[in-house]
């Protein structure tokens, strides 16, 4: 078997993983684009119908681990014929992402492109065996900030991969983790290890549950009767911290646009009777909308919390509701990651950063959608790899041998390339 790591050494984002049987069966995981930076359009070498052709040449079957852009988005590329893989809800969610994308004349076309080749994809289901020429690949729900997203473990010449794709133990599902790698015999016997590594070597931090998060949310919702929310509107777990902040409010309307409304419509499908997060109640989901006056005059008599977007619609929203709320009432938290607004970070945004100080009060809700150090301390114990683990998603400076996982698995530790046990690791 040869294992094959794109760019996962030492960036975050842009990830590519390749596995080959020694018969040349041959599958990836993950066609991830290059992160952007601050406002500019991001680069990535592999953005063509050219680059992924080569780079897929000979390869049957893809997949992605999740549907955040630096795991997905050169899917687009990808020639007609293979097959892609991904969880049911990711792909209604890119789906519907797309689909109201579509309605601005400049992204029509390309978007529409997207679609039809979204119509392709095939989706998987938990601990469900998908075979991949002589390779097979069982998907495992985890937690991150991407609604919807696996780990995988892949068994090729008789070794066993897990790749954890992104992940996070302090998400609302997040505590499973440990259980489903014990229930499902994933404990203990597995060859290789590739796992993300964000949160490795950044000055951080304790990371924070998302349970925090919403407790957050609603002291600022007790402080202001006016509040606005800057998140992403894909994150099923933030969502559910918003939306149940403002449940424990009352009274006060749950406001956004229809695309949210769709979006949290979707989820709430998707995990009926699954438990008791993402029950989102559709009727009580309220797009804006100038001419309802009556949920003007709501949100103007008890206050609302409202979720918004950085876009020429939102802004229009703005400029009608902003000048009738008072002040010293009116607040926008901030839940997302916060160098998009910090002048030094090289992620810095001068039009987010112009969006945000628009309101009269600026609050930080935010937690990482990454593992925490002692979470994957704790992956890389309970897997307790044979031949090797491989850090990847993670800058230079993560040092996985600075983890608390025992001398034995310390050097295990791979980030050059090795044959081991009949494995090859190699990366490019
Ligand atoms: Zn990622
Ligand atoms: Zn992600």
């Amino acid at each position: 078997m040869k294992i094959t790591i794109h760019r996962g050494k030492d960036q975050i984002g842009g990830c590519i993983t390749e596995i080959e049987s020694k018969n040349g069966s041959r599958i990836i995981i993950d066609l991830g684009h290059n992160l952007p930076k601050g406002d500019k359009e991001s680069e990535d070498e592999y953005a063509s119908d050219e680059a992924v052709a080569k780079l897929t040449e000979g390869v049957n079957d893809i997949f992605y681990t999740h549907n955040h852009g630096d795991h997905v988005e050169l899917f687009h590329f990808v020639p007609e014929g293979k097959n892609q893989y991904i969880g049911p809800l990711a792909l209604k969610m890119m789906q519907k992402r797309y689909e109201h994308m579509s309605y601005v004349d400049e992204w029509k076309s390309g978007c529409e492109y997207k679609l039809e080749k979204l119509s392709t994809f095939k989706t998987y289901s938990i601990a469900k065996q998908i075979p991949a020429g002589e390779i097979k690949v069982t998907p495992f729900a985890v937690s991150h900030s991407a609604t919807d997203s696996y780990m995988l473990v892949v068994e090729c010449d008789g070794k066993r991969v897990l790749h954890t794709g992104d992940f996070r133990e302090h998400g609302y599902t997040g505590g499973k983790l440990i259980d489903v790698i014990e229930k499902y015999g994933i404990a203990g016997n597995i060859d290789v290890l590739i796992t993300e590594g964000t949160n490795i070597g950044q000055a951080d931090k304790r990371v924070r549950p998302e349970a925090e998060v919403q407790e957050e949310m609603l002291q600022v919702m007790r402080k202001y009767k006016n509040v606005f929310i800057l998140s992403s509107s894909a994150d099923a777990d933030r969502l559910e911290s918003i939306w149940s902040a403002n449940k424990r409010r009352r009274y006060r309307p749950f406001v956004c646009d229809v695309y949210q409304k769709q979006t949290m419509a979707a989820i709430a499908e998707a995990r009926k009777g699954m438990g008791r997060y993402y029950q989102f109640d559709d009727n009580k989901v309220y797009p804006y909308c100038s001419d309802n006056k009556k949920l003007v005059n709501w949100m103007k008599d008890k206050g609302f919390t409202m979720m918004i977007r950085r876009s020429v619609k939102f802004q229009g929203y703005l400029d009608e509701i902003l000048p009738w709320c008072k002040p010293e009432e009116t607040c926008l938290i901030y839940s997302q990651f916060r160098g998009y607004i910090i002048q030094s970070h090289e992620a810095f945004s001068e039009k987010t950063k112009a969006f945000v100080d628009q309101f009269p009060h600026l609050e930080y809700a935010h937690t990482s959608g990454h593992a925490s150090k002692e979470t994957l301390e704790k992956v890389c114990n309970a897997v307790n790899p044979k031949a090797a683990i491989i850090p990847i998603h993670k800058t230079a400076m993560a040092d996985f041998k600075a983890l608390d996982i025992g001398e034995e698995l310390k050097n295990k530790v791979v980030e050059n390339e090795i044959d081991i046990d009949g494995i090859k690791i190699d990366f490019h």
